[in-house]
């Protein structure tokens, strides 16, 4: 008998689209302060994990069975907390809002479609549209502090025609918030889907409204939103979106039967009850953010206006190079964005205070 070759990626008939890329990933290091992938740093209370393990338990006694394909009453809890007149019809929900963005390209995008995104953005744009096949067109945010300029957006939208719009409010890297004239001047020029991802609403400072209120005048729309950062539930895999029922019936089409798992359904639900508590802590961070913004150009460095749960903060020479000192002082940020910055997530006070501490010894080494 041969004894077993060595396989490697290599010798395997992988799709020619697919061949030398390299999978996604923040490095996930050990570290005393992980401030690199937008996070909340708050773990559920005592209370909420009480009511997960009774909830679970119950659940559990049920697991033989495929868990309600439809994930009805989660999508009316979801619509519940969302307000603005939404019901379970127009809430969709599944493994984190990757998947949610997935199935929209899936049903929306595909082989011969294109969709257009403005960057710097979530690099998984860009991934889940190859990945589906679906072409990707960029084009540079060109306002001032990473905003998108309307009129070069609706340019770039009739010009292309893409299948799909991405537009990320606020927008990761940048925290960046758009205003709603923009996204819609971008419906309306839009041929197809518009999808504004708002994985970071709800830590929009005060004023700045969520495209929500667009969906009832544009049937096209699709809010997405995930419960990975504001309800601390990175580790549960629950996204969902908001739009009309059309666009629902759409993405079932796509989904994998049974996709959302009875835990998952049940965990996200019980985190729903506790959404008070849970914003409460929304409410720190979003002050700890604006301390940091303060602190920083007090300090010196450039940052970009945040209406998220991170800072996108420069401007470095060499920028590997405070990430490295960072990291030896136990602290992880992301290398991400344009490249004379980083992109630090907020944490705790007490994180934030090492954070500074650090930041401030490390650029006086690299001037
Ligand atoms: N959209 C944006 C803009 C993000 O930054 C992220 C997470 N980094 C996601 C979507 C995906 O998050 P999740 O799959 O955990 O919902």
């Amino acid at each position: 008998s041969q004894a077993a070759e060595p396989i490697t990626l290599e010798d395997l008939p992988l799709r020619d689209d697919l061949r030398g890329r390299a999978p996604y990933g923040a490095p996930q290091l050990e570290v005393p302060v992980a401030l690199n992938t937008n996070e909340n740093p708050y773990p559920p209370s005592a209370a909420l994990a009480a009511a997960l393990a009774r909830n679970v338990e119950e659940a559990a006694a049920g697991l033989n069975r495929y868990p309600d394909r439809d994930a009805t009453r989660l999508r009316a809890d979801l619509a519940g907390y969302l307000g603005h007149g939404l019901d379970g019809r127009r809430v969709w929900a599944a493994n984190g809002s990757n998947e949610i963005l997935q199935q929209i390209l899936q049903a929306f995008g595909g082989p011969g479609r294109t969709a257009m995104g403005f960057e710097p953005s979530y690099s998984m744009h860009p991934v889940i549209s190859r990945v589906t096949c679906t072409e990707w067109t960029p084009v540079e945010r060109s306002g001032g502090d990473f905003d998108i300029d309307p009129r070069t957006a609706v340019q770039a939208v009739r010009r292309n025609r893409p299948d799909v719009v991405f537009l990320t409010s606020p927008n990761n890297p940048t925290g960046t918030a758009l205003p709603l004239e923009t996204v819609a001047a971008v419906a309306e020029a839009a041929p197809g889907m518009v999808v504004v991802d708002e994985a970071y609403a709800e830590f929009r400072r005060e004023g700045t409204p969520s495209a929500l209120t667009l969906l009832e005048d544009h049937p096209r729309l699709i809010v997405s939103r995930t419960m990975s950062k504001a309800f601390a539930l990175a580790g549960a895999r629950v996204g969902y979106l908001a739009a009309h029922p059309a666009v629902i019936d759409a993405l079932q089409l796509v989904r994998l039967p049974y996709h959302l798992s009875a835990v998952t359904q049940v965990v996200a639900a019980t985190a729903l009850e506790f959404a008070d508590e849970l914003l409460g802590q929304v409410k720190q961070l979003r002050q700890e953010r604006d301390a940091l913004v303060e602190w920083l150009r007090a300090n010196g460095f450039a940052v970009a206006a945040s209406d998220a749960n991170f800072v996108l903060f420069g401007d470095f020479g060499d920028r590997s190079a405070i990430w490295r000192g960072l990291l030896e002082r136990g602290i992880l940020v992301r290398e991400v964005g344009p490249p004379h910055m980083l992109r630090v997530t907020v944490g705790t006070a007490a994180e934030m205070s090492r954070f500074r501490e650090a930041l401030l010894q490390v650029s006086a080494e690299h001037p």
